[in-house]
């Protein structure tokens, strides 16, 4: 099918890297203001993939300006002309498929296998789907003429870099709006070559723009008086710094933050299916999804059945090469990110959780954390309550569904849970009853670009995906 187009497993050598990068500003690529520039590594090697400039203020500037140019043009476009370019845009990255899969990989740390299959096939989708709402603007539903909001500001993080990027600018685009984004430190390539996409298909210039560097030029982004609108995927402290900017402005905003899902496991569900999906929820990219099901809670009456699997499971995953397309667990984003992750599963022993890992051998260059649990977990416990955005899994157990509801709701995050019954009528009612963005029942991470995405509480508001999507980009 269109959105399931898998290419082959690659060595690097598919994916051309330049030793070093522009901004992409006004269709062009060009240096920073003040000549800035940073080193974007491997974390499975450490290798300097590139150097890439650092954006400044009046980088920033420039590329609000170039947006909003290119605006008068863009919004004044029909919609179908706009559709034109996202399906063109759509089709180059699945004929380019493979060479981003392995740019990611090499950038991210994550395994080919997920890049590959996962991540790129959602990248297309999310084009196709927007490209097909393009022409559909002008009449369906949302009356005559709705109004696209302007310059769109859009700061994405690591994780997932391609795919928040999809997520930001193809219902941006759609929209009648223009874009200027800003890809993580850790992670500016795949957004780069998605530039060389954006001239590829011929797109107006000025209508997306790329600037890659720190929070820095995040926030002087964010903080320009010119954008009309700011999409934030990351943390929920820099979240709430934005939101307290915004509210200060007549800027709208969309805050895709943090989580700590609840996989919720009943004595009733089919335990190997179960075990794939718990292993999925927290080992997939290594844990550093903010949908992560981060939290386990089985019923207690399963609880040593579900562990045995559970940790027979872990001993078979194979942790290395994320070029391997065997590999199963690939390495941590940053030095940083693995210090967060070492630090917080270290309280955890300090608390009193009992920590298990497999035996696995760990690279000795790069950041690596191997897969790890923590059973003996109460509610009050830091590995269950703060997000740990690592392969982490802590453990807790219930006994009666209300219980299992309110632990999981015990949170000051709600974006994602997960449900394991094999009774239709116990999906529906404890789903009804959680505080959380998504519920999936008897799978997890499972995405679409048809289905709205975004948290209650500190999770953030707004939604990304779906009909809702376009709802962040429109004045209506
Ligand atoms: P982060 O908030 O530090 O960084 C995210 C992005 O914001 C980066 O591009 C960074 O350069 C930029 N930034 C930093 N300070 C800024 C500022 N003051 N103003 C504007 N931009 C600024 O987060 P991170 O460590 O890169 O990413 C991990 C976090 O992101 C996790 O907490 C995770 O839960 C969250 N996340 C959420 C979602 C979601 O959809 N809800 C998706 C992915 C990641």
């Amino acid at each position: 099918s269109l959105f399931e187009y898998a290419p082959a497993p690659e060595s690097r050598s598919v994916v051309d890297i330049a030793p070093s990068y522009g901004l992409f500003i006004d269709g062009e690529f060009t240096d920073a203001a003040d000549g800035k520039v940073f080193k974007t590594v491997s974390p499975s090697s450490e290798e300097v993939l590139a150097e890439v400039a650092q954006a400044g203020a009046a980088d920033v500037d420039r590329a609000v300006r170039a947006a909003r140019k290119a605006f008068e043009k863009w919004s004044a476009l029909p919609g179908s002309e706009r559709a034109k370019y996202l399906f063109r845009i759509a089709r180059i990255i699945q004929e380019r498929s493979r060479e981003l899969a392995v740019l990611e990989t090499l950038d991210n740390g994550k395994p080919i296998k997920e890049t590959r299959d996962a991540d790129l096939p959602l990248v297309a989708a999310h084009f196709f789907y927007y490209a097909g709402w393009a022409d559909k603007l002008d009449h369906a539903g949302y009356g005559p003429n709705p109004r696209p909001l302007g310059v769109a500001g859009q700061v994405i993080p690591w994780n997932f870099p391609l795919l928040m990027l999809a997520w930001k600018i193809a219902p941006a685009l759609a929209t009648g709006n223009t874009v200027v984004l800003k890809p993580a430190e850790t992670t500016p390539l795949s957004a780069l070559f998605f530039a060389d996409i954006c001239r590829q298909a011929g797109l107006p210039k000025g209508v997306v723009n790329i600037l890659t560097g720190y929070g820095d030029a995040g926030a002087a982004l964010v903080e320009h008086p010119d954008v009309n609108k700011v999409a934030f995927t990351g943390s929920t402290a820099v979240g709430k710094k934005i939101a307290r900017h915004v509210a200060g402005t007549d800027k709208k905003v969309t805050l895709e933050l943090g989580g700590k899902g609840a996989n919720i496991v009943f004595d009733d569900a089919p335990v190997d299916q179960a075990v794939e999906g718990i292993v999925n929820g927290i080992f997939f990219n290594q844990g550093q999804v903010c949908c992560a099901g981060s939290r386990l809670l089985v019923q207690e009456s399963l609880h040593d059945e579900l562990l045995d699997s559970l940790k027979r499971r872990l001993s078979t995953l194979r942790l290395g090469d994320p070029l391997d397309k065997n590999t199963d667990i690939g390495a941590i984003n940053s030095a940083e990110q693995l210090a967060r992750i070492t630090a917080l599963a270290d309280t955890g022993e300090a608390e009193g959780a009992e920590r298990w890992s497999p035996a696995c051998e760990l690279p000795s260059a790069g950041y690596w954390f191997a897969p790890t649990l923590f059973t003996n977990v109460t509610q009050a416990h830091t590995v269950a309550r703060d997000e740990i955005f690592g392969p982490v899994l802590s453990v807790l157990t219930f006994r009666t569904p209300d219980e299992a509801v309110a632990k999981a709701n015990n949170s000051q995050y709600g974006l994602s849970a997960g449900i394991w019954t094999e009774k239709g009528s116990r999906i529906l009612a404890v789903a009804g009853k959680l505080r959380a963005g998504v519920v999936w029942a008897n799978t997890f991470n499972k995405f679409d670009p048809t289905s709205p995405f975004g948290g209650y509480k500190e999770s953030g508001f707004g939604r990304e995906g779906g009909r809702h999507g376009l709802e962040g980009y429109l004045d209506v």
